[in-house]
């Protein structure tokens, strides 16, 4: 159940987020796609792969997710004895929503020569019955290493996984999830936008359709586009992903100028992450002074869902060998 701040009122909720990190030795996780203010007082700002690992090696006695809820769960999964909150437990997803665990079980046991590559935007549950997880900025390490012959399940996102099949001619069986904020951009107001601005390179998410991202000068994960932003030659970059990632662009970079990419309206205002949005500085200071919503998973399944989620962090170091997959 979604906590509720009470009149909050007279209460520096910003000072008090900072005395309330200090006392409970907490750190502050935030993805790109939160509100500028929460990635501003985080201590780390980042992807799911970075953030994931910033999970699994932390020191601190709690951690504080600003991201969704299978980010936070993913933060449990790998730190067990860690005290995980989520400032809105309601934060979810709709690749997640798309792939409920009793379907994929039906769908992998239907195809039992296959290997389930997952997105890691999925439930634990799902994980559980994966082989391995992948994120948007690991994908394609971890694809090159899986044997040519071996056959792929790929889910719960079609366009990611349609991606990765076209790049590296790689047949998949792809789950048909999408996310509902990559879905929303517009091919025809891009066009009209780029028109606008020719010498404007396009950045993509591969979560986008295949209408966007045949369009993009480059197609990566959010820290890749993060990258290609400071790197490329252009001074006008416009930025087909969720468009909060924008603000740790304009800090990188000032001098540059970032377009979102538009949706049917004209604007970039239908692109906002309804999931991602749910949290605020309010219910962070929440969760920080209650130690709620608190995740927690049972041993079982969480020792499950981390056998796959401990190969994606090996295989995006490199440190297993092309022949060491295996299936579940
Ligand atoms: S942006 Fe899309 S994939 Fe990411 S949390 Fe929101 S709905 Fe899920």
């Amino acid at each position: 159940m979604t906590v509720m701040p009470a009149d909050l009122s007279g209460i520096d909720v910003r000072a008090e987020i900072e005395r309330l990190r200090k006392e409970r030795n907490a750190v502050i996780l935030a993805h790109y796609y939160q509100r500028p203010e929460l990635q501003d007082i985080a201590d780390f700002v980042g992807d799911s792969l970075e953030l994931s690992r910033k999970a699994a090696e932390t020191d601190a006695e709690v951690i504080a997710f600003c991201g969704v809820k299978f980010m936070a769960e993913t933060a449990k999964i790998l730190s067990p004895n860690k005290i995980v909150v989520l400032p809105d437990v309601e934060a979810g997803c709709s690749l997640e929503d798309s792939c409920p665990p009793e379907k994929f079980k039906a769908f992998r046991e239907a195809h039992p020569d296959h290997i389930a590559l997952t997105y890691i935007n999925c439930s634990t549950e799902v994980k559980a019955l994966s082989d391995i997880i992948v994120t948007s900025s690991s994908a394609e390490t971890i694809l090159q290493q899986i044997p040519a012959d071996q056959k792929i399940i790929f889910g719960p996102d079609r366009h990611l996984g349609g991606y990765l099949s076209r790049k590296f001619g790689r047949e998949m069986l792809l789950w048909p999830g999408v996310c509902i904020v990559h879905e929303a951009f517009s091919e025809t107001e891009l066009l009209k936008l780029k028109a606008q601005h020719p010498a404007a390179p396009i950045a993509a998410h591969p979560e986008c359709p295949p209408h966007i991202v045949d369009h993009a000068d480059y197609v990566g994960s959010t820290s890749g586009i993060l990258q290609y932003a400071k790197t490329t030659d252009a001074d006008t970059l416009i930025v087909a992903t969720e468009p909060h990632i924008i603000h740790q662009m304009q800090l990188a970079i000032p001098n540059k100028t970032f377009i979102g990419a538009p949706g049917a309206d004209g604007n970039c205002n239908c692109n906002i992450c309804p999931y991602m949005a749910l949290n605020t500085m309010e219910k962070l200071y929440v969760a920080l002074r209650d130690l709620e919503p608190r995740i927690e998973i049972e041993e079982q399944l969480r020792l499950d869902a981390k056998k796959s989620l401990d190969r994606m962090l090996d295989m995006a170091s490199g440190t297993l060998g092309k022949g060491d997959l295996g299936t579940r």
